[in-house]
């Protein structure tokens, strides 16, 4: 399996694992209303909660949950480090990836995502060809290459599992964190710049 992590746990087992090594509640529930179908998850870190929490929303497909699940990871491990705003809540849509390019928060959760989906080896495989042949900045290989990594690694093909409807969503995602494992890959002591460069 290339060394990726999986979520293997049922959601009672991991939530004893979050609280007990990471001091984090977990949720985890269908938002499948008008105003919640959108969502992805929220990470939130207040002096009013004992804990912060992490919220996932289960109405979304395997790979969206799993990887609204490692952002809102993201936000609780760079917390201390990025200082997050007292009182506000970060929470996650999966159509802002533009807007995550602006916000170092956001980027470095969607670096854990993209570490995550993307074992070295992995993008090594993938995109140091690219790199090599300076081809990093042709989007059909760096999505050709994304595609066949999540269709053979984590059992996702959009085209096939999605409906048409949202299947521009999920390619917006698959090209997102593609891109952004190219610029780690490229570059992992600029990657914010290599990002922003390789999306410009
Ligand atoms: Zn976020």
């Amino acid at each position: 399996m290339d060394g990726c992590l999986k979520l293997n746990f049922s959601r009672r087992e991991l939530s004893g694992i979050l609280e007990a090594c990471l001091g984090l509640k977990f949720r985890a529930n269908p938002f499948d209303g008008p105003g919640g179908a959108g969502l992805r998850g929220f990470y939130v870190a207040t002096k009013a909660l004992k804990q912060p929490l992490v919220c996932l929303n289960t109405a979304h497909r395997r790979t969206a949950i799993n990887s609204a699940f490692w952002h809102e990871m993201g936000h609780h491990l760079t917390a201390r480090l990025l200082s997050p705003q007292e009182e506000s809540t970060a929470l996650s849509f999966g159509s802002d990836f533009d807007e995550h390019l602006n916000d170092p928060r956001e980027l470095a959760a969607d670096m854990l995502v993209s570490l995550v989906c993307y074992s070295h080896s992995a993008a090594k495989r993938l995109f140091g060809p690219l790199l090599r042949k300076d081809s990093a900045e042709n989007i059909h290989m760096v999505v050709s290459a994304g595609r066949t990594h999540l269709d053979s690694v984590w059992g996702f093909n959009f085209e096939k599992q999605v409906p048409a409807t949202q299947n521009l969503h999920y390619l917006a995602g698959t090209i997102h964190f593609a891109r952004l494992r190219l610029a780690l890959l490229a570059s992992p002591t600029s990657a914010v710049r290599g990002q922003k460069r390789i999306f410009q």
